[in-house]
C-alpha cells in the first residue's frame, strides 16, 4: 500500500510537501532528483495518489479514487517510463499522454503524471512536454523524475520546481534490509556499507552472485597481472553478460575510492569496504595517487565502451594491459 509512511528516510521532504498540500501551494510541475534507488518513484507514486484522493486524511487508502490507484488502473493517473529496444521515452507516449489530459478528470477533479527516468526522453519528446509545461491545459500535476537531471533541457528544468533527495543513510538501508528482506544484523551492516545510499545497489547485494563479484574485483587488485591471467580473465569475461562487467567495474570504482579517502587520511567510517579494511590496507602500499586516479580513468572508459558494441574480449584485453602499466 503506498502512503507516506512507506517512504524510508527523507523527513524534509515528505514535510515539504505536505505542507504544500495542506496550503493548496503544490507547483504544477515537479523534478524528483537524487541517485538511483532511494525512493523518488515512490514518492512521485504517493504524492500522486494523494492528489487523487478524495477522503478527508489523503491517502485514505478506502475511497473510490485509492482503491482505483492501487489496483493499478485509476484513469486520471498516468505512468510513463521508458519503452522499447532504446529503452527510451518516446514523442509518442507524450502524444498519447497530451491528448488524454487534454479530456476532463473522470474519477478525481484532477489528473497526475509521472515522468520516470525522464532524462530518457529523446528531444523531440522533451519538446512536446516543454509545450505543455508551458501552456497546463486543465488541472493537472507532472512529476518527473531522475537520476541525471542534467540530461534534460534546461527549459525543461527551468519549468519544475526540483526536490532533491539525498543517499540514505546506513541506519535507514539497514531497517529495510532487517524489515522487509529479512536479512541479519551483521550482513544487513555489511551490506547497508556497501550500498552508498542506494536501496537499489543494497538489494543487489542480496544475491550471492553479486557478493561474489565484489570479492573478484577486490582480489583483482590485489593481482600482479601476468600475461597468461591477463588472456584467461578476459576470456572469463567475454563469456558474462554485460550489465555484471558493468557491476564489477562499479566495484572497482568503490575499492578505488576507498583507497583514495584511505591515502588522504579519511575516517574509515566512511569506507564502503570497511569489512575488508587489513585488505585496503595492504593494497594502498602498491597504489599511489597517481595509480589511483589512472586507474579510475580506466575503469570510466570501459564502463563507456560497455555501451557500444566493441567486441568484449578484445576491450577486456585493453583494459587488462592499460591496466597493468599503470604503476
Ligand atoms: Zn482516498
Amino acid at each position: 500500500m503506498n502512503d507516506w509512511s512507506s517512504i524510508q528516510g527523507h523527513e524534509q521532504i515528505k514535510n515539504d510537501l505536505r505542507q504544500l498540500l495542506a496550503e493548496k501551494r503544490l507547483p504544477h510541475a515537479l523534478l524528483f532528483t537524487g541517485i538511483e534507488g532511494i525512493g523518488k518513484n515512490l514518492t512521485a507514486k504517493v504524492l500522486a495518489k494523494v492528489l487523487l484522493c478524495s477522503g478527508e486524511e489523503k491517502p485514505c487508502n478506502i475511497c473510490p479514487s485509492c482503491r482505483a490507484f492501487d489496483a493499478k488502473n485509476h484513469p486520471d493517473f498516468y505512468y510513463l517510463e521508458p519503452e522499447g529496444k532504446a529503452n527510451n521515452i518516446k514523442i509518442e507516449q507524450i502524444r498519447q499522454m497530451q491528448s488524454q489530459i487534454a479530456l476532463s478528470p473522470y474519477l478525481a477533479d484532477k489528473r497526475v503524471v509521472i515522468i520516470n527516468d525522464a532524462e530518457t526522453m529523446n528531444e523531440a519528446a522533451e519538446n512536446s512536454l516543454l509545450k505543455t509545461l508551458e501552456e497546463p491545459t486543465g488541472d493537472v500535476v507532472f512529476i518527473l523524475v531522475t537520476a541525471n537531471k542534467d540530461l534534460l533541457l534546461p527549459t525543461i528544468l527551468s519549468r519544475c520546481m526540483k526536490l532533491y533527495f539525498a543517499p540514505l543513510s546506513e541506519d535507514e538501508i539497514k531497517i529495510i534490509l532487517k524489515s522487509k528482506y529479512a536479512v541479519n544484523e551483521d550482513k544487513a551492516t555489511v551490506i547497508a556499507k556497501l550500498s552508498g545510499g542506494s536501496m537499489k545497489r543494497a538489494i543487489s547485494f542480496l544475491d550471492d552472485d553479486n557478493f561474489n563479484l565484489c570479492q573478484n574485483a577486490m582480489d583483482f587488485l590485489s593481482k600482479d597481472l601476468n600475461a597468461k591471467d591477463i588472456w584467461q580473465i578476459s576470456d572469463e569475461f567475454s563469456a558474462m553478460d554485460k550489465a555484471k562487467i558493468k557491476q564489477w567495474a562499479d566495484f572497482l570504482q568503490m575499492i578505488i575510492r576507498d583507497l583514495l579517502l584511505l591515502q588522504a587520511g579519511a575516517d574509515d567510517n566512511l569506507l564502503y569496504n570497511r569489512d575488508k579494511k587489513d585488505v585496503l590496507d595492504k593494497l594502498i602500499v602498491n597504489f599511489s595517487l597517481n595509480r589511483l586516479f589512472n586507474c579510475q580513468n580506466l575503469i570510466e572508459n570501459l564502463v563507456k565502451r560497455l555501451s557500444s558494441n566493441a567486441d568484449l574480449k578484445l576491450m577486456m584485453q585493453d583494459f587488462m594491459l592499460s591496466w597493468r602499466e599503470q604503476k
